[in-house]
């Protein structure tokens, strides 16, 4: 027996070296920070095409749980394009010459007003850190999130850090200057994290260590918005836990769709539909892990009874465990479902699908799921949602809406980066263009027109 309180008792004697062994993470950081550091990064300011520009800038001093990370590479995803590449927002066709000027909310003006480093985050390596951070030292790889995660706030603490609160704190007035163009505007980071620069500038949040080897690219992508949340919808078991054996059906496969299936195929689904007007997307569903893949502009209407098909299963003996299709609400369809579609931007050079809001894809979505199911939405749609409302009220369906697909940034990036690492997600099947900082232009341009299936800027 340890008396209690004897300063030599062996508890104390070790929890003496933990103390001293842990000074380094219990004491504050403060080194590296570089203020006056040269770097350049695309600016975007002003409304249209030409809005985005290259431009050196000078690092202003940071503080706090400030981080700057030297960016090694960036996804361009489609979600910012409008940002980027000056289009109408989604849903919108472009104005008439002579069209008087639309009314547009007061956040968004200050926001095309402000020098703004577009992006969606990335990866690289710690340059500087501000003297409270913790998470991560000079020298670390990191993925800067496209979600953060604070672990305190009322969702982090209930499990649900792809809603954290901080997520709310990217208005014009929550923006902090990092850096300055060369006639003194300051500039700012899009929702504290850029991307398409070569440094980023981000708050200790929305930093994640990541132990790696692997390359820019192949780390970019994992580590890319679209790639966590669809890994996350399917792998992270947050929102739907996908059960081996299962039946999955994924609607729409640009990154987000490929990922959820890969993530389908690690979690040991045995079917995996994916469904996309785009052939070569198709085609590289196959090579990831779908088991069939759909087109929707061939099935047209038919589209959800040709899933309730390929979910019958063997067997529709219901004293034997089976499952028919008859009777009112069905029985049939796909265990999950996961929606990643979303409105175009612009009209799609390659096939183009059957509803460019991307509503008729969710619709489509909801009803192919079998009852007892789960529906995880990802997409940035526009307008409204029609759905038989007996088969939403009491049809038995789940619908998650999945922000980062559910996924836990701190817990899950590293784990897909060990999917990564041991050669489970593929991901240069997804990472089609591959550019240097100078080509992000002509690299988006390919992104909105979906002739790849999605671009990285390497910096
Ligand atoms: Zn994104
Ligand atoms: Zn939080």
């Amino acid at each position: 027996m340890e008396p209690k309180d004897s300063a030599f008792s062996r508890r104390g004697v070790l929890a003496g070296v933990a103390l001293a062994a842990q000074s380094g993470t219990l004491l504050a950081q403060s080194k590296g920070v570089a203020p006056g550091r040269k770097f350049r990064g695309w600016v975007s300011r002003g409304a249209g095409p030409g809005r985005t520009t290259l431009q050196d800038l000078t690092l202003r001093p940071i503080s706090g749980r400030q981080i700057v990370v030297r960016t090694e590479a960036t996804n361009l995803c489609y979600s910012n394009s409008s940002d980027v590449l000056g289009l109408p927002p989604p849903g919108l066709p472009p104005a008439a010459k002579d069209a008087p000027p639309r009314a547009v909310p007061p956040a968004f003006l200050a926001m095309s007003r402000m020098a703004l480093i577009q992006g969606h985050g990335g990866v690289g390596t710690v340059e500087a850190v501000g003297p409270e951070v913790r998470r991560v030292q000079v020298g670390d790889r990191v993925c800067v999130s496209g979600t953060p995660q604070c672990g305190s706030c009322y969702q982090c603490l209930r499990g649900r850090a792809d809603m954290c609160q901080f997520l709310g704190r990217q208005g014009p007035n929550d923006l902090v200057p990092i850096a300055d163009m060369r006639d003194g505007t300051p500039v700012y980071a899009n929702s504290h994290i850029g991307g398409l620069a070569e440094l980023m500038v981000t708050f200790e949040e929305w930093v994640v260590p990541v132990f790696s080897k692997a390359s820019a690219a192949d780390l970019g992508m994992v580590c890319s918005c679209v790639s966590v949340a669809g890994l996350g919808c399917t792998a992270s078991q947050v929102l739907a836990d996908v059960g081996i054996g299962s039946i999955v059906a994924v609607v729409g496969c640009g990154p987000v769709g490929l990922s959820a299936i890969q993530g389908a195929r690690i979690a040991g689904a045995s079917t995996i539909i994916a469904i996309d007007p785009i052939r070569v997307r198709r085609e590289v569903a196959l090579k990831v892990g779908a088991t069939h893949v759909l087109d929707p502009n061939v099935e047209g209407d038919k589209l959800v009874e040709k899933v309730r098909e390929l979910s019958n299963g063997p067997n529709n003996r219901l004293w034997a465990g089976g499952r028919d299709s008859g009777g009112l609400l069905g029985g049939a369809g796909a265990d999950f479902v996961v929606e990643a579609v979303g409105a175009d931007r612009a009209k799609p050079k390659l096939e183009a699908g059957p509803d460019p809001t991307g509503i008729l894809p969710i619709q489509q979505a909801y009803m192919m799921c079998a009852p007892g199911g789960h529906i995880v939405t990802t997409s940035l749609p526009t307008g409204n949602v029609t759905l038989p409302a007996v088969v939403f009220t009491i049809g038995g369906r789940t619908h998650h809406a999945g922000q980062y697909g559910g996924a836990n940034p701190m817990r899950d990036i590293p784990r897909f980066v060990e999917l990564l690492d041991k050669k489970q997600f593929d991901a240069k099947s997804l990472a089609t263009t591959i550019v240097p900082i100078e080509g992000m232009l002509d690299a988006y341009q390919q992104v909105i027109d979906r002739t790849t299936v999605t671009a990285l800027m390497t910096a």
